[in-house]
């Protein structure tokens, strides 16, 4: 009996690796909120990529997420909001400001598209952080503060601190927002409790075997890192693949060793 109980592991030697990248978009908590025609850049993605292969996308269709001849507002300062700039530019919108709460030389995106998209008619606005979405339903503007940079923070770049007296108005028909990812809860969607992830809820692995603490199961990629950048998620996805290679033939050699004796 133990020799066919070894033989079901051998064969069906389960193994998992966890890469569902971060998804949970930040949230920006300020007055006015709740207007309409405020969205999260990857509603504003999704739908035009869909839209580009041909399907049909009711809030791109009613012109709810369609730029075209909108005066668009992107705020945040990475990769996916450099993506929401060029593809409102793409979708013919009437203008396209980006605002960033740091200055050009320490935002997070890649300069060549920063200078892309500046070649493309994008406004970047240094060093604003949004106050307010003003508008009656719909957004109609957003009050903006004036920042400066101040002392280094944890992170080691200088903290952002508005400037005071320093508000203005920027007009908007259509604001995504673009301040980052977070992890899902992993152990909850997973129906795992026991799964250690750290305090931002990115999943702990041990760092050379890309195991976590969980045996059998593995991790790679934004899950771990948090989010980061393309060329770091190959990198984990092969390491990872060759760490699981290594576990299942050891485990392979032991349990034939087992089944053997
Ligand atoms: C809009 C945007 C623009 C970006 N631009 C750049 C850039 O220009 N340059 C760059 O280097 N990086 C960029 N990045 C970051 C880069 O995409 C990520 O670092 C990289 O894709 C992470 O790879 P990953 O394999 O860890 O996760 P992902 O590539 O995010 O893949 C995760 C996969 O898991 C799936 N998934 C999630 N949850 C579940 C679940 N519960 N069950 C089953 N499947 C699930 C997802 O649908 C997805 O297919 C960008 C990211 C975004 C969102």
């Amino acid at each position: 009996m133990k020799k066919f109980i070894l033989l079901f592991i051998l064969i069906f030697n389960f193994n998992y690796l966890i890469a569902t990248g971060v998804y949970k978009a930040r949230e920006i908590d300020i007055p006015g909120s709740g207007l309409k025609n405020i969205f999260p850049a990857m509603d504003f993605l999704t739908a035009s990529n869909r839209k580009g292969l041909g399907d049909k996308v009711k809030l791109f269709d009613d012109g709810t997420l369609n730029a075209e001849g909108k005066n668009v507002v992107v705020i945040g300062g990475g990769d996916t909001a450099m993506d929401c700039v060029r593809t409102a530019v793409r979708q013919k919108a009437k203008s396209v400001k980006c605002l960033y709460r740091r200055d050009k030389a320490n935002m997070p995106g890649s300069a060549r598209e920063v200078g892309n998209a500046e070649e493309e008619g994008v406004d970047f606005v240094w060093l604003t952080s949004p106050k307010s979405f003003i508008g009656d339903k719909k957004v109609n503007e957003v009050e903006v503060s004036k920042m400066k940079l101040g002392e280094p923070d944890a992170s080691g770049r200088r903290r952002p601190i508005p400037v005071v007296d320093g508000e203005f108005k920027i007009k908007a028909d259509l604001v995504i927002k673009s301040l980052g990812f977070d992890p899902e809860n992993i152990p909850k969607l997973f129906n795992s409790e026991d799964l250690a992830v750290s305090k931002w809820g990115t999943i702990k692995i041990n760092l050379k075997t890309m195991q976590t603490n969980i045996e059998g199961v593995f991790a790679a990629g934004d899950i771990v890192r948090g989010a980061s950048l393309v060329v770091w998620a190959i990198r984990d996805g092969r390491d990872a693949a060759e760490q699981m290679d290594k576990y299942i033939s050891s485990r392979r050699k032991n349990n034939k060793k087992e089944f053997a004796a």
